[in-house]
């Protein structure tokens, strides 16, 4: 069986095979600056471990998603957006989820208006 691992964008950029800006990382986690930015802040906090999306998660997976969450937090932090911002998990198509590799998009640095389109 194929790795799904071995194509998937972002598991290549955790592996440095495509170029990103790279805004934290641990053992667990990597987040990155999106390519097509959506307000001031916009980064991309995924699991080193490839899973799908949160359709996909298992309930091994919650620890990481989890860390992905509290990653998003300190990124919010450090960039001082605390006053209001937004961590967000599209799940499908047919909400939006172009890359099969769970990430969660942590939105700040502007009004975000409610509910999302
Ligand atoms: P989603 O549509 O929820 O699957 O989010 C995928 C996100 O990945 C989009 O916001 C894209 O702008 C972003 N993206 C796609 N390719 C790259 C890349 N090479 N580097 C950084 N962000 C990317
Ligand atoms: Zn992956």
């Amino acid at each position: 069986m194929t790795d799904p691992a071995a194509n998937c964008l972002f598991c290549r950029i955790i592996r440095g095979d495509i170029p990103a800006k790279k805004v934290y990382e641990d053992d667990h986690v990597f987040a990155f600056e999106d390519i097509n930015p959506q307000a001031p802040t916009h980064v991309l906090v995924i699991p080193r471990k490839h899973f799908a999306g949160l359709k996909e998660a298992q309930s091994q997976d919650a620890e990481i998603i989890g860390r992905c969450q509290l990653a998003a937090a300190e990124i919010a932090r450090r960039r001082k957006i605390e006053q209001g911002y937004r961590t967000v998990l599209n799940v499908g198509p047919g909400a939006g989820q172009s890359v099969f590799h769970l990430h969660v998009h942590l939105i700040g640095g502007r009004p975000l208006a409610w509910p999302p389109g």
